[in-house]
C-alpha cells in the first residue's frame, strides 16, 4: 500500500520532493515545537498518480484522506459536521519549488449555510462568521470553479460604494448576508454551479482542483520559462484555520528575518490587524511595519522575534515567514528561504558565516550563480521600467546589462556616431566578424536573427557588451535606414534602451541603477575558488578581456580564438594575399607579415597571463570568411592586391561552400595549407621566448580544431612539432609548450582513445559538438528551437545548457576513453556551456580539469564549480 497522506508530525524538511516546500516546512516547524495549526499533507506522488489516472482520486487516496481528516478532528477536538466545535480548514497547494502559476489557497473551508450560523453562535461574533463565509465563497468559486475573481470583487466594491461602507470591516452582518446571497448568484450565473454545502464535498473538490492545476496553462508556461520539470506535481496541505480576522486582538502578516534587498540584519515585514490571508499583499488596507507590533502587542512581538531567530538559526538561512495572530496568540503558517537581490544574497551569506550561523559551504550554496550577473552589470530601475514604452520583449537575453543609445545599422555608422560623442546601439540582422570593432564601441548590440550562440551573442558576451538577439518582431530595412516593429517605426539615430537580462527593448532612455562588486562579493568568490575542483579559465584574446578575466582570478585562458585577430584592415589584406596568390613567393611574403603581427598578439597575451596556461586555437573558420563579398569590396581588394576584378571574383566563387560549417575549416585548412599553422605555431613560440623571464615561463597550449581522425592529428602534430623543435634549436632555448586538440565532432569522441596518442590535452568545443550532434545549425536553430521547447520536444536549448543524454554522453565517452589510456589526461571545456551552471555540474561530475568561458561569466562559473564540489 502506498502512503499518500502525512500528518504534520510525520514529515520533515528533507521530504520536500514528496510533501512540497510548504508541507515539508510546516512539518519541520511542527517538529520544532512551534505553534503551527494542525494539519496533513497529501503528497506530490498522489498528484502525479491522480493526473495519470485521468484526474481521478483513487480509492486508496480517498480512504487515507478520510482517515487523516478523522485524525485531525480528533486532534483539534473540532468537527466538520457534528459536535459543538466546528472544524474549518485551509486547503493550500505547494510544489517542491514555489510556483506562482498554480492554484491558490482556499481559506475557511467547511462553512455552509447552516454552519455559518453555528459558527456565529460559537464565536459570539456573527459579523466575523459571515466575513469568513463570503471569503470562502470567493476563493472556492475562483479556485475550484474557475469563476474569475473580478466578479466577486466588483460586486463587493459596488456594494461598499452604494452603501457607503468605508472598508470591509465596516460591513454589517446584514450587509454580509446580502453579499453571500449575491455571491451564490454569481456561482449560478457565471459558473453554472451551486456552491456545495457538504464540507467533505468541498474538501475533495478543492483537492482535485489543486492537483489539476499542476497542468494548467499558466503553470506549464512558468515551468518552461524557469527550466523546471513537469514531472514534480504539487502537494496539498489541509490545515486547521486560525483567525486573524476575529477582532482587533488578531491579525496576519509576512516578514523576512533580514532585509531582502540590502541584506541588512534587521527583521523586515508587514502586518494588518483584524485581517485574513492575502489582505496584507492585496493592498486593501496599508499594512504596518512589523516593528510597530512591539507597541500594539509586546508579548506577541517578543514571541515572534524569538521564533524568527529560531527559524533562521535552524534553517541556517534568511527566512520568509507567514504568521497569524488569533486573540493574542501567535501561529506560524509558513517558512521558506527568502528571495533576495544578488547584493543581499552575498551580504547575508557572508554575515551568516561571520555570525557562526552557517558554514562556508552552506553560504556558497545560498548563492544563485545566475544572479551574479545582476551584481556586475547595471540594471534598469524597476519603477522606471513600469512606465517605459516596450518595443519588443521576445528577444533572447544573450549578454546581460542595461544600455541606452542611438540606433545605427552598420558598424561604420556606429563608429562615426561614437566619434561624434554619441552612445550607440548597433542593430543588425546578424553580426559578422567585420562588425567586431563596431560592437565593441556600442553600448548594446541587437540582432533580429540568431540564437544564444550566434556570432553576436558569443562576441558580445566575451566583450561584456549588453546584447539581445533573435528579436524576430523587428524588421531592419538597411536601405532606408529604419526598423519597423509591431508598434511602429524607428529611424536611424532614435534612442532606445536594451535589457540584456531579459531580452526586452524599450523606446527612449530608461533610468538605470548602478551596481558595484563589494566586499561580500570578493569574500564569497575567494571561498568559491578555494572550494572548487574545477579550474575556471577565460575565453579571451583582447587585452581588455584578459584584464577582466584576470581581475576575476581566472586560472589562465581556455581559448584564444586566433581568427579574431585577422579582422583588422592590414592583416586582412595579407591574409587575402596569402589565400589568393598562386605563387609561393608571394604567399610566403604574406605569411611572414602575418607572423610578425601574430608574434605581437601573443606577446601581448603572454605578458598579461605570465605563467598561467594559455590555450591557443589555431585558425578555425572557412577561408571564404576572409574574402570580400560585395562588388565594391571586390573592386577595392582587387586594386589592393594588384589583380583583376574578374580573377578575384572567380577565386571568391571557387572558395564559396554550400555548407561552410561542415566545410573546409579547422584542421582541414591546415592539411591543404600547412604553412598557415606552422606560421602560427612559430609566432606562439617566438612570443613565448620574448616574454619568458627568469621568474616565470609562459605556458602555451597549442590547440588544433575540428579533428575527426587520428591521422589528421598525427600529421599536424608531427609537422608542428618538427617546426617548433627546429626553431628552438636555432634559438638555443626551451619553451614549455604542449599540443592538443579540440573535441567537437562526434567521431572524435568515439575515437578519443586513439587521439590521446597524439595529444597532450583535449578541450571540448561544446558549441560545435552540440551543432554536429543534433545536426542543428547554431546560427539558424533559433527559428525552431523555441517551438521545440514550448511543445516539450526539447526540455531546454542545448546551446545554453548541456544536453546530458546526447552531447553529454559523447563527452563522457571521450573522457572515459581518454582516461583509460592515460589516467591523468588533461581535459577541459571551452564554448558557451563552460559558463552555464547546470552544465558545469555535469563537467565536474565526470571529472574534467577545467571549464572556460567569457570573462564576465567567470564568477558565475566559479560559484557553480564550488557548488558542484559541495
Ligand atoms: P501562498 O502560497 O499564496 O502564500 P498560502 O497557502 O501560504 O498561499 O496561503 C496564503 C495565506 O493564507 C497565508 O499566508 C495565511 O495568511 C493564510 N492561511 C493559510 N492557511 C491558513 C490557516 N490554516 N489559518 C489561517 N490562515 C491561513
Ligand atoms: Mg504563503
Ligand atoms: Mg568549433
Amino acid at each position: 500500500m502506498t502512503k499518500y497522506v502525512y500528518d504534520f508530525h510525520e514529515g520533515n524538511a528533507t521530504m520536500r520532493a514528496l510533501l512540497g516546500g510548504k508541507g515539508s516546512n510546516l512539518a519541520e516547524m511542527t517538529g520544532l515545537g512551534l505553534p503551527v495549526p494542525s494539519g496533513f499533507t497529501i503528497s506530490t506522488q498522489a498528484c502525479m498518480e491522480y493526473l495519470a489516472n485521468g484526474e481521478q482520486l483513487t480509492e486508496e487516496m480517498i480512504q487515507q484522506i478520510e482517515t487523516y481528516l478523522a485524525r485531525l478532528e480528533a486532534e483539534t477536538g473540532k468537527s466538520f459536521s457534528k459536535g459543538d466545535n466546528l472544524l474549518l480548514v485551509s486547503v493550500r497547494s505547494g510544489a517542491a519549488q514555489s510556483m506562482p502559476g498554480m492554484m491558490d489557497t482556499i481559506l475557511n473551508l467547511g462553512l455552509n449555510d447552516v454552519n455559518v450560523e453555528r459558527f456565529a453562535t460559537l464565536t459570539g461574533n456573527p459579523q466575523f462568521a459571515y466575513d469568513c463565509y463570503r471569503r470562502l465563497l470567493h476563493m472556492f468559486g475562483n479556485v475550484v470553479y474557475e469563476i474569475n475573481g473580478s466578479h466577486f470583487e466588483r460586486f463587493l466594491t459596488n456594494y461598499k460604494e452604494t452603501h457607503q461602507r468605508e472598508n470591509d470591516q465596516a460591513l454589517t452582518v446584514d450587509d454580509l448576508k446580502v453579499i453571500v446571497a449575491a455571491y451564490k448568484g454569481i456561482y449560478k450565473k457565471i459558473g453554472q454551479k451551486e456552491f456545495p454545502q457538504d464540507p467533505k464535498t468541498q474538501l475533495f473538490e478543492a483537492i482535485r482542483a489543486v492537483f489539476s492545476s499542476w497542468n494548467n496553462e499558466r503553470a506549464f508556461v512558468y515551468r518552461n520559462l524557469n527550466d523546471m520539470s513537469h514531472q514534480g506535481g504539487t502537494a496539498v496541505n489541509v490545515q486547521e484555520m486560525v483567525f486573524g480576522n476575529s477582532g482587533q486582538n488578531s491579525g496576519t502578516g509576512v516578514a523576512f528575518t533580514r532585509n531582502p534587498s540590502t541584506g541588512e540584519n534587521k527583521i523586515f515585514g508587514e502586518y494588518l490587524l483584524n485581517a485574513q490571508g492575502e489582505d496584507v499583499v492585496a493592498g486593501i488596507r496599508t499594512p504596518l511595519p512589523v516593528s510597530t507590533l512591539s507597541e500594539v502587542m509586546p508579548d506577541v512581538y517578543a514571541e515572534f522575534i524569538r521564533v524568527a531567530n529560531l527559524l533562521e538559526d535552524h534553517y541556517r538561512d534568511m527566512q520568509d515567514i507567514e504568521f497569524t495572530i488569533e486573540n493574542g496568540k501567535l501561529f506560524m503558517l509558513q517558512t521558506r528561504s527568502g528571495k533576495r537581490t544578488a547584493k543581499a544574497a552575498f551580504k547575508i551569506a557572508v554575515d551568516l558565516v561571520n555570525e557562526g550561523k552557517a558554514t562556508k559551504d552552506e553560504a556558497l550554496m545560498q548563492i544563485n550563480p545566475k544572479s551574479v550577473d545582476q551584481l556586475l552589470h547595471p540594471t534598469f530601475n524597476p519603477v522606471a521600467l513600469k512606465i517605459a514604452d516596450l518595443i519588443t520583449d521576445i528577444g533572447l537575453p544573450a549578454s546581460p546589462g542595461a544600455a541606452t543609445g542611438n540606433i545605427y545599422f552598420d558598424a561604420n555608422a556606429a563608429k562615426a556616431a561614437v566619434q561624434a560623442g554619441e552612445k550607440v546601439i548597433l542593430v543588425r540582422q546578424e553580426t559578422s566578424p567585420e562588425d567586431i570593432t563596431g560592437m565593441s564601441i556600442s553600448e548594446a548590440v541587437v540582432t533580429s536573427r540568431g540564437g544564444m550562440t550566434s556570432h553576436a551573442a558569443v562576441v558580445a558576451r566575451g566583450m561584456g557588451v549588453c546584447c539581445v538577439v533573435g528579436c524576430e518582431q523587428i524588421n531592419i530595412d538597411e536601405d532606408n535606414r529604419r526598423v519597423s516593429y509591431p508598434g511602429g517605426q524607428l529611424e536611424e539615430g532614435t534612442i532606445i534602451s536594451v535589457d540584456g537580462t531579459n531580452g526586452a527593448i524599450y523606446l527612449g532612455d530608461v533610468e538605470k541603477m548602478p551596481t558595484e562588486a563589494d566586499e561580500s562579493f570578493q569574500t564569497i568568490m575567494a571561498w568559491a575558488r578555494e572550494r572548487s575542483h574545477l579550474k575556471v579559465r577565460m575565453n579571451a584574446e583582447t587585452v581588455e578581456d584578459i584584464k577582466t578575466g584576470l581581475a576575476f582570478e581566472a586560472d589562465g585562458i581556455g581559448l584564444v580564438r586566433t581568427e579574431h585577430m585577422f579582422f583588422k584592415e592590414e592583416r586582412l589584406r595579407e591574409m587575402r594575399r596569402f589565400i589568393l596568390s598562386n605563387r609561393a613567393q608571394e604567399q610566403n611574403r604574406a605569411l611572414s607579415a602575418i607572423l610578425n603581427y601574430q608574434i605581437d598578439d601573443f606577446v601581448n597575451i603572454f605578458s598579461l597571463t605570465q605563467d598561467k596556461p594559455v590555450v591557443i586555437r589555431l585558425l578555425d573558420p572557412p577561408l571564404h570568411e576572409f574574402m570580400p563579398h560585395t562588388k565594391q569590396e571586390i573592386t577595392h581588394v582587387a586594386e589592393q592586391l594588384g589583380t583583376t576584378y574578374a580573377e578575384l571574383q572567380q577565386r571568391v566563387i571557387d572558395l564559396t561552400e554550400v555548407n561552410p560549417m561542415l566545410g573546409h575549416r579547422g584542421v582541414r585548412l591546415a592539411v591543404t595549407y600547412p604553412n598557415l599553422y606552422l606560421m602560427q605555431a612559430e609566432a606562439i613560440i617566438r612570443a613565448a621566448v620574448q616574454v619568458n623571464t627568469a621568474t616565470f615561463q609562459v605556458k602555451p597550449e597549442i590547440m588544433i580544431p575540428l579533428v575527426g581522425m587520428k591521422e589528421e592529428l598525427a600529421l599536424l602534430r608531427q609537422q608542428i612539432e618538427k617546426h617548433i623543435e627546429e626553431l628552438l634549436k636555432e634559438l638555443g632555448v626551451t619553451v614549455e609548450y604542449t599540443i592538443g586538440t579540440m573535441i567537437e565532432l562526434p567521431r572524435a569522441c568515439l575515437i578519443a582513445d586513439q587521439l590521446v596518442d597524439y595529444a597532450d590535452f583535449f578541450s571540448f568545443g561544446t558549441n560545435d559538438l552540440t551543432q554536429m550532434t543534433f545536426g542543428f545549425s547554431r546560427d539558424d536553430a533559433g527559428k525552431y528551437i523555441n517551438q521545440y521547447i514550448s511543445e516539450a520536444i526539447l526540455p531546454i536549448d542545448p546551446f545554453q545548457t548541456l544536453d546530458v543524454e546526447g552531447v553529454g554522453e559523447l563527452v563522457k565517452i571521450a573522457t572515459e576513453k581518454a582516461r583509460q589510456k592515460q589516467a591523468d589526461f588533461k581535459l577541459g571545456v571551452c564554448g558557451e556551456l563552460g559558463g552555464d551552471p547546470n552544465s558545469i555540474e555535469f563537467f565536474h561530475q565526470i571529472g574534467l580539469n577545467y571549464v572556460s568561458c567569457s570573462p564576465y561569466r567567470i564568477p558565475i562559473a566559479q560559484i557553480a564549480a564550488a557548488q558542484s564540489a559541495i
